[in-house]
């Protein structure tokens, strides 16, 4: 394991923003975790995960104890045969190329993903998604490390509680518990169908690609997002820095009023219940605020993609957050709509149990 001292967190983010952390330790073996751990321990210092930083943002007091970086690779096929590949991924390899990776191999699942910056590990965290395809329809299991109870775990999928830009490991009680080692995926030997999400049908169409196959959805995601997304290695952000909106059928009612157009979709429920769900698109909320292309406090509100702000000059999370408070404000103010930040900042999390019941769990 890799240990460094008093490192910025502006370095090991996309958003190029925060304070220094005491200490950085990079995991190049699953083994090397529990040493990690071990090392907090001894210096009583709280630890964060991070994974290639694409989606936290750092704050200018830093992270007063221990990042540990996820830097595990490999990929190594468990079963495969015609119909089906099971895999598992070091949770250090970087997302991209393990869509590359069974794309090319002709497995459908996760190639309306392509391009999403970031790692393995951190994919199941938010439950990352795009194009119509989100990462709990092929995450199988992850191995981790339960920071609880100093032991390496497996979580099957179902008890991940996945929903929209959430898993039990970015909210509730259990936050911040496991460090995730490799996740394995199943993915099908078959071709990816129509219905695709409106732009990447148009994409589709423009071009005249009507072989639909996990490559030529591949190379249209990656260009539709080349076009419009900023390359985080050349311009600073975060992806998306405000969440969709889901709402009740009331809420959806008061803001259809006001002019906002609400998504309505058929679902079935986890008991296999019918239910109507109620989206609205926060990048039509900003646009239609008359927020694209704005800038405030050295954050641009991309004239591409709105929901994505561009850090062009800002060096302070002072700023980002004065920033946001506008831009909110903005949207309350004319769509009476609240908005939720998605990325995190990195700061302590702790899980509600704390080591002292490890008795009573184990
Ligand atoms: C330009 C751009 C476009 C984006 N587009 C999309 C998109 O289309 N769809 C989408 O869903 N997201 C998108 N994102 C967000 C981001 O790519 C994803 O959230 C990605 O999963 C972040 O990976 P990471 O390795 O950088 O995680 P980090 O940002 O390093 O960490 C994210 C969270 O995961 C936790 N974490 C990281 N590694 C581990 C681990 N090994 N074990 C436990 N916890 C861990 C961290 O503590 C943190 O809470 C985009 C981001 C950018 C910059």
């Amino acid at each position: 394991m890799k240990i460094r001292e008093n490192v910025n967190l502006s370095e090991l983010t996309t958003m190029r923003l925060g304070g220094p952390t005491d200490f950085l330790i990079e995991i190049d073996t699953p083994e090397e975790i529990s040493d990690a751990v071990e090392f907090a321990e001894e210096k009583n210092l709280p630890v964060y995960f991070l994974g290639a930083g694409a989606n936290v943002i750092g704050l200018d007091e830093g992270f007063p104890g221990i990042i540990i970086k996820n830097n595990i690779k490999g990929f190594k096929i468990l079963r495969e045969n015609k119909n089906q590949l099971l895999l598992k991924v070091g949770g250090g390899e970087i997302w991209d190329d393990f869509v590359e990776f069974v794309s090319k191999k002709g497995y459908s699942g996760v190639e309306a993903m392509s391009k999403i910056p970031g790692t393995v590990g951190a994919a199941p965290v938010q439950n990352i998604g795009a194009y119509g395809q989100e990462v709990k329809d092929t995450l199988v299991s992850v191995e981790a490390f339960d920071t609880l109870i100093d032991e390496f775990i497996e979580i099957p999928a179902s008890k991940m509680d996945f929903s929209y830009r959430h898993s039990i490991f970015n909210s509730g009680k259990d936050k911040g518990r496991y460090f995730i080692l490799t996740c394995t995926f199943r993915l099908d030997k078959k071709n990816p169908e129509p219905p695709f999400y409106k732009s990447l049908q148009s994409y589709l169409d423009e071009h005249k690609i009507s072989a639909y196959t996990p490559e030529t959805i591949r190379d249209a995601v990656s260009n539709i997002r080349a076009e419009k997304l900023p390359d985080p290695k050349k311009i600073p952000s975060a992806g998306s820095f405000f969440k969709n909106i889901y709402l009740d059928a009331s809420s959806a009612k008061l803001a259809e009023e006001k002019g906002v157009p609400i998504r309505k979709t058929e679902k079935l429920d986890a008991s296999g219940k019918k239910y109507i769900e109620y989206k609205v698109n926060t990048g039509w909320l900003l646009e239609n605020a008359g927020l694209k292309g704005k800038t405030f406090h050295g954050f641009k509100v991309s004239d591409k993609a709105a929901l994505i702000l561009i850090n062009e000059s800002a060096t302070s999370s002072k700023d980002l957050e004065l920033a946001k408070q506008e831009i909110t404000d903005q949207v309350k103010k004319k769509f009476g709509l609240t908005l939720e930040q998605e990325p995190v900042e990195i700061k302590e999390e702790k899980p509600e149990t704390n080591k002292v019941q490890k008795e009573d769990i184990s």
